[in-house]
């Protein structure tokens, strides 16, 4: 049976607009039975960053989302994420979903704790510690922002369930995956465990170039809505100009959904438009993150182990340092899975970050948080 997925148009954040756009999503994307079900809403808030930057899920669209859910008769309602670093109630208050959400009456929940969650049928992870609020609700929502991203490319429905690892737990993952295609296969394991119910994606602005924390945002004007997530990542990644199947991660998840028989899609064929059409609202040109690198990776995974990790070192983008920029915050230095980095007194006595460039493993946790825009990845030599 095709996926169905809903692309409508919504010109701007405002109640009015957004309420008949979501409800206008749902009718031609149905979402799951919600009478008397508690629901869990994952939006994406990678840290603590103002909503205009469009790091974040806007709380508006999350305010009207609630809105709908509770129209439907949805029971208890909780929103929460684990941003990367900042601590989860500072990033709450300065993106404004805490109080868009307290504002409609859900309850904002802590990611801290973690509760086992088993996945036999993981290719790379069999069992997850998530966040214990996905074992308190009977659905999960996700409610990602539209972006490109660093490492994988493209985030959207599927890489917004990372946030349900618990803070710093990110990091280990990061360390024992170190090839984004590993990653990506990791995180298809850990969305198929999660299993959300529905997928509502915040497309009214976007995030285009060095996303996910250092892009431009971008006037898309849509929101997009199916109960299959990895067939919303299809449509949204295409309409912004990607070729899905060349995205690692959404041509795994899809591959493992053909060969098992679901629960999702197996390639595009098995996707319904039954409103917008991703080439009927494509934002024009969008600019996207290293095909180039994609190439590579795809190159290198040809390779035997020791060679394909000296093509993707060679080939993948490197971070520097922009001193002019960096404030010696040391996020980066907090957060560097394998500690490639520290802050040290230069000649002039000013505190910099050096890297050891041996342990970098090019997962570019350290740009996704500079809140100074003080890093930037390049292809060159060090
Ligand atoms: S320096 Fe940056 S890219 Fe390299 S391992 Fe550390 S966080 Fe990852
Ligand atoms: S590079 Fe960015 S995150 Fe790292 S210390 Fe400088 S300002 Fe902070």
């Amino acid at each position: 049976m095709k996926s169905k997925v809903a692309i409508v148009r919504c010109a701007a954040y405002e109640p009015a607009l957004l309420d008949r756009s979501l409800a206008e999503a749902v009718e031609l994307a149905p979402l799951p039975e919600l009478r008397g079900a508690s629901v869990l809403v994952k939006p994406n808030l990678l840290n603590a960053s103002a909503p205009e930057r469009a790091v974040t899920t806007r709380p508006e669209l999350l305010a009207a989302f609630l809105r709908l859910l509770k129209a439907r008769g949805a029971g208890r309602l909780t929103v929460g994420d684990s941003p990367g670093f900042h601590p989860q109630e500072a990033a709450g208050r300065r993106s404004g979903l805490r109080e868009a959400a307290e504002a409609e009456g859900a309850a904002w929940v802590d990611f801290a704790e973690a509760r086992e969650l088993e996945y036999p049928e993981g290719r790379r992870v069999k069992r997850f510690s998530l966040a214990a609020a996905l074992g308190e609700a009977d659905l999960l929502v996700t409610l990602p922002k539209l972006k490109t991203h660093g490492l994988l490319r493209y985030t959207g429905a599927i890489k917004n369930l990372f946030g349900l690892v618990p803070g710093l737990g990110k990091s280990a993952y990061h360390l024992r995956f170190p090839d984004p295609g590993d990653f990506g296969a990791m995180l298809v394991d850990l969305a198929l465990a999660a299993r959300p119910a529905y997928a509502l994606m915040d497309a009214v602005i976007a995030m285009e170039g060095r996303g996910p924390n250092n892009g431009r945002p971008r006037q898309v004007g849509l929101v997009l809505g199916s109960p299959d997530p990895l067939a919303l990542d299809w449509a949204a990644a295409s309409l912004i100009g990607y070729d899905p199947a060349g995205i690692a991660y959404l041509a795994e998840a899809a591959a493992r959904c053909a060969a098992a028989g679901g629960p999702w899609i197996g390639g595009a064929a098995d996707i319904e438009y039954p409103g917008l059409a991703p080439e009927g609202a494509s934002p024009g040109r969008f600019e996207l993150v290293g095909a180039a690198a994609g190439s590579a990776d795809i190159f290198a995974a040809m390779l035997p182990g020791f060679a394909h990790r000296v093509v993707r070192n060679l080939a993948s983008p490197r971070p520097f340092f922009d001193r002019r920029r960096c404030t010696a915050c040391g996020a980066c230095v907090r957060i560097c899975p394998p500690g490639a980095l520290e802050l040290a007194a230069g000649a002039d006595g000013r505190r910099r970050v050096a890297i050891d460039r041996g342990k970098c493993i090019r997962c570019y946790c350290c740009d996704e948080i500079c809140p100074s825009d003080a890093i930037h990845l390049a292809r060159r030599p060090w």
